[in-house]
Formats: C-alpha cells, structure tokens, sequence
C-alpha cells in the first residue's frame, strides 16, 4: 500500500463532513444527493473514488450486507451493526465486546484494515 495521501481536496473534506452526519450507514448514491447540494459539479464517480481513498486510510467503515449496493460508515471505530433484511436499515450497536482476540486464534498474517459484525434480522417496524 502506498502512503495515504492526509491532504485532503475540497471535495474529501465534503464527502466526509457529510458522512460522519449521518448513522444511517448511506450508499454511495444517497451520499451523492447529498453531496451536490452543497457542491452541484460533482459527479458520482467522484463520490466512489473519495469513499474508496478515505476507506483505505482506515477514516470510514464500508459494510458489506446483502444488497446491491455498499453501505459507508464514517465513525472508523470498531462496533457491531444490526441489519434489517426488509427496509435495508442499519443500526449501530455499541458497547460490543472485543473480539480482536479472534485474530489471534487464527494466526492470520493479514493486514487488517477494519472488521465488522452485522446481525440480520427485521427492524421493529417491519415485524409488526
Ligand atoms: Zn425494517
Ligand atoms: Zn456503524
């Protein structure tokens, strides 16, 4: 990996401001309608390349869940998350017990950037 780049461009800066706003966990196009509010010229190209640079210097989550689509985190601190497999919600769940011990266990010689726990299930407003 190449040193990451901590000078960020006017757009970063903006993509990130408008994640860390936000719990929802939002795609990449949800970010994108955000985003052009306050900067009409971006494209969504743009959105993805900032997403996957801010990702790789370990300042935002991306999650990974059963969709189409990639959903971003801008709080980079380990936590769990619960998923509702209906309306596609996603909540943070904190206070999780550390499982960094896992690694351990299992000897890998990988580098790790990030890890996440998402449970899947229905939100309260989709059981009922
Ligand atoms: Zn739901
Ligand atoms: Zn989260």
């Amino acid at each position: 990996m190449t040193q990451p780049n901590l000078r960020f461009t006017p757009q970063r800066k903006v993509i990130l401001e408008e994640l860390q706003q936000l719990t929802s966990h939002p795609t990449a196009d949800d970010l994108y309608e955000r985003v052009r509010k306050r900067m009409p010229k971006v494209s969504l190209g743009t959105i993805y390349r900032n997403l996957d640079i801010l990702y790789h210097q370990g300042i935002i989550q991306k999650l990974h869940v059963a969709e189409s689509q990639m959903r971003f985190d801008g709080n980079p601190d380990p936590h769990f998350h619960v998923h509702c497999i209906q309306c596609g919600r996603i909540a943070d769940i904190f206070n999780c017990p550390d499982i960094s011990f896992v690694l351990n266990e299992v000897k890998s010689d990988f580098t790790i950037m990030d890890y996440s726990l998402i449970f899947h299930g229905k939100c309260p407003g989709c059981s009922s």
